[in-house]
């Protein structure tokens, strides 16, 4: 479904897997055609419409995992099998990598789920996957079961608290699994503080590193402004949200700054405004989200 007209599709809920206390993943009988790091806006009517990333496309299902953070999150996370959602997309750019690479995959909180997508489709190209999960506790990691039954994948597991893993940040893993491999690219997806360091972490060894890049978003194909990133001005709805971390250091607000709904600048530091959700997964290194 290349969605041309930019108008939703209303298709059926025809599964739901709780993940964690506030993570849910829809299932929706439908294809349309995207790649790992796209995402689509996804449309509960009288609420809003909100970008989502693809969690799993695989010609015949298509998978989105939300976290319940506000309005329109939280109303999705009430619905049932056989409710209705409108989708439009894919939008965005894409994860990239060659055949038979070693790939290490870097995922935070929900994050995790696009980078499911990824392994799903890079493992059809031969690759090598080290998988790297970090989250609060046990209880908050998702995606573990899928993850375990993938071939050619190794999962390493770090939680803040130690429940489970490694007891760490999941980026202290990213160095231990870059320095025992030949890792050609890494990739990531989470909370932007975590992303940040994996991009250090990727510049400071010479590895290509994609970092999918989360802002507020309206249109989602690059014609409100939005969600234009300081100081180049540039769209992360269409340049990204996959970007080289080289591009991302020319930018004064990765790492430091998002912008809400109307434009207003939200420090990642700001407990005030950046608390996590209760059990939202993301590790206390970091935003909701
Ligand atoms: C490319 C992309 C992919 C995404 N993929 C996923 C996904 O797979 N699963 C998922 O759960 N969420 C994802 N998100 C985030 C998701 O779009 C927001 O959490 C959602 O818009 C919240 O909507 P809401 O109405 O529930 O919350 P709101 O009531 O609109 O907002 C709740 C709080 O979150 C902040 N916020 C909302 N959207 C964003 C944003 N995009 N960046 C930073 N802060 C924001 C608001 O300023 C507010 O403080 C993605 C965002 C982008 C840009």
């Amino acid at each position: 479904m290349q969605n041309k007209t930019q108008l939703p599709k209303v298709v059926k809920i025809t599964k739901i897997i709780d993940e964690n206390p506030v993570v849910k993943t829809f299932y929706f009988d439908i294809s349309i055609d995207s790649r790992p790091g796209q995402f689509v806006m996804l449309w509960l009517p009288g609420v809003d419409e909100k970008p989502i990333s693809i969690a799993l496309d695989d010609g015949k299902q298509l998978a989105l995992t939300l976290c319940s953070r506000g309005k329109t999150t939280r109303q999705i996370a009430k619905m049932k099998v056989g409710d209705r959602l409108g989708i439009r997309g894919p939008y965005g750019t894409v994860f990239n990598f060659q055949e038979g690479e070693h790939l290490a995959l870097v995922g935070g909180g929900y994050g995790a789920a696009p980078l499911y997508f990824l392994a799903h489709e890079a493992l059809k190209k031969n690759c090598k996957i080290e998988f790297i999960e970090g989250a609060r506790s046990e209880e908050h990691l998702v995606y573990i079961d899928r993850l375990k039954e993938l071939p050619n994948t190794t999962l390493h597991i770090a939680t803040d608290d130690g429940s489970v893993g490694f007891k760490g940040y999941n980026t202290e893993l990213l160095k231990k699994v870059a320095s025992e491999n030949k890792i050609d690219r890494i990739m990531t997806c989470g909370p932007e503080l975590m992303m940040q360091k994996v991009g250090e972490i990727g510049d400071s060894k010479n590895i290509n590193t994609q970092i999918s890049v989360e802002r507020y978003m309206k249109c989602g194909f690059g014609v409100c402004g939005q969600c234009v990133l300081d100081p180049l001005g540039i769209r992360s709805c269409v340049s990204g949200p996959v970007m080289n971390s080289k591009v991302l250091k020319m930018l004064d607000e990765f790492g430091k700054y998002h912008r809400d709904d109307l434009g207003r600048k939200q420090y990642f530091l700001n407990p005030q405004k950046d608390a996590c959700e209760p059990g939202c997964g993301n590790s206390a290194q970091s935003e909701c989200g």
